[in-house]
């Protein structure tokens, strides 16, 4: 790479298509981003689907849609192809061929034609005696070129593994973490290539992190026994490695690994299920922020628009303690920018839900965006809506009240006032009922089935003169 290269910063994104964008992958592309855009570099979105059995097409094309509904859009992808590319792994199977073949040359790899059975035995009488850290015995080492010859011509399936020195030290400054030391005795001799002509991930990462002239790479921690693979790789093919940052891990409340099985959790752990419910994209941003990464010490400014947060980024800030995922912060800072939102775009993303919900009819409009500005201040996601204002298209349950029969008078009062209103505002709704304040809590139950809620008279203004006193209806 020449000098000019290096001072651009490109990162990249890179998932496996094995499923949707979860938090975990969009805060991954979140800060590789905000890295690439703070110096006006590149971010890259590069497709790993090597893994032929669990990739699906699909998920290509959702997870690229929902980097671009967070606002990040990459610069170079398989959408947007670019002199790097292809960005799609399995489209780039002759160049890993090339360089695998350069690495067999050198005598940098070698032929393993030991099957998985043969392995598994190995493997296990190794830990009969030895207990732990097995490693590949490096049995195919010693094949003669005849023996290599006369595999590879009765087309006996092999890998490629690469020859790991075992008296070298392999180490990194890491970008979170500072510096990690790897031994080559400690990393096995790992498979890189099939003769199915498919790279093995480490091998692909780093043709394509060279090729592609990755300069950083921000991933999640789990990644960093492959850096002290692909290090072992990025000295054999002779080339200069990117920086590389490992991300602390996301945790659930109870300072566990994120899993899909966390009960609370598990419906909001997907990009695609918090557009579903109505969260909004600057709400995720700004919360996946917060997710591992802080703006330094005194500063408590907590709301970020992805501008700023381009701005403000860096990579001091971010942790290397696990960063626990929370909905009720992910709700505050929905709840937060909802109330921000133009008063059109809350009523066209009100109308969407409730429209769905309960099937209605264009002219109902304006009346259940009236409605939907009820809830408002309280909304931690639009899909919130529908059960909040069940009560407006669905009748509640009747709940019979033993009254006494002090509040029974009164309550046909109320009944009475309202029937004589020909008036139908907010505002005549509040002056009636002036008198008969005391009884809002047992009229509220009445009309809508709850205990608390929005203000009762914009809520009977709203519900309308038939339903209000339908709903009134004493048992007689
Ligand atoms: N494709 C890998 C994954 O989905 C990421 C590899 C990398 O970031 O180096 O986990």
């Amino acid at each position: 790479m020449n000098k000019k290269n290096i001072s651009v910063i490109r990162t990249r994104f890179a998932p496996s298509p094995t499923g949707e964008l979860h938090l975990g992958g969009a805060r991954t592309a979140l800060f590789n981003y905000l890295l690439a855009k703070k110096s006006q570099g590149k971010f890259i979105l590069r497709i790993e689907d090597t893994d032929q059995e669990r990739s699906k097409e699909e998920y290509i094309n959702n997870q690229y849609n929902d980097l671009l509904w967070l606002g990040l859009k990459p610069d170079e992808s398989p959408f947007f192809e670019s002199k790097h590319g292809p960005y799609q792994q399995t489209k780039r199977l002759d160049i890993y061929q090339k360089y695998a073949q350069e690495l067999l040359d050198k005598k940098k790899v070698y032929y393993c034609f030991c099957s998985k059975e043969e392995l598994a035995k190995e493997k296990e009488e190794y830990l009969v005696k030895k207990k732990a850290n097995y490693q590949y015995s490096r049995k195919c080492l010693q094949l003669s070129p005849e023996q290599i010859q006369n595999f590879l011509q009765t087309k006996k399936p092999y890998v490629l593994r690469l020859k790991v020195p075992q008296e070298k030290d392999y180490g990194f400054q890491d970008l979170v973490r500072g510096k990690i030391t790897f031994q080559g005795k400690d990393i096995e001799d790992f498979v890189i290539f099939r003769s199915n002509g498919f790279p093995l991930l480490n091998f692909a990462v780093v043709i394509d992190d060279h090729l592609m002239g990755i300069s950083h790479v921000l991933r999640g921690e789990e990644h960093i026994s492959n850096t002290a693979k692909q290090l072992v790789l990025y000295k054999a093919l002779g080339w200069n490695s990117p920086q590389f940052g490992h991300l602390s891990i996301i945790l659930n409340k109870e300072r566990q690994k994120l899993s899909k099985r966390d009960q609370t959790t598990s419906e909001f752990q997907m990009i695609y299920q918090l557009r579903q419910k109505g969260y909004l994209p600057q709400a995720i941003i700004n919360y996946l922020l917060f997710l591992g990464w802080h703006p330094g010490r005194g500063i408590t400014q907590e709301i970020f628009n992805l501008k700023e947060a381009i701005e403000n980024f860096n990579l001091k800030g971010l942790h290397t303690q696990g960063a626990v995922f929370t909905l009720e912060k992910l709700n505050w800072y929905n709840n937060y920018y909802i109330q921000q939102l133009e008063e059109k775009e809350f009523e066209k993303q009100s109308w969407k839900v409730l429209q769905k919900e309960y099937q209605l009819a264009e002219e109902k409009k304006e009346w259940v965006q009236k409605i939907a500005f009820l809830f408002r201040p309280r909304l931690n996601c639009f899909q919130e809506l529908i059960n909040l204002s069940r009560y407006f298209f669905q009748e509640p349950l009747q709940i019979d009240l033993d009254l006494p029969l002090s509040q029974l008078e009164k309550l046909k009062e109320t009944k009475e006032l309202l029937t004589n209103l020909e008036d139908w505002k907010e505002e005549s709704v509040r002056q009636a009922l002036q008198t008969v304040k005391n009884l809002f809590p047992l009229i509220r139950r009445k009309l809508t089935g709850q205990k608390s809620g929005p203000e009762l008279p914009k809520i009977i203004y709203l519900l309308g003169k038939e339903k209000v006193l339908k709903r009134l209806k004493l048992k007689s």
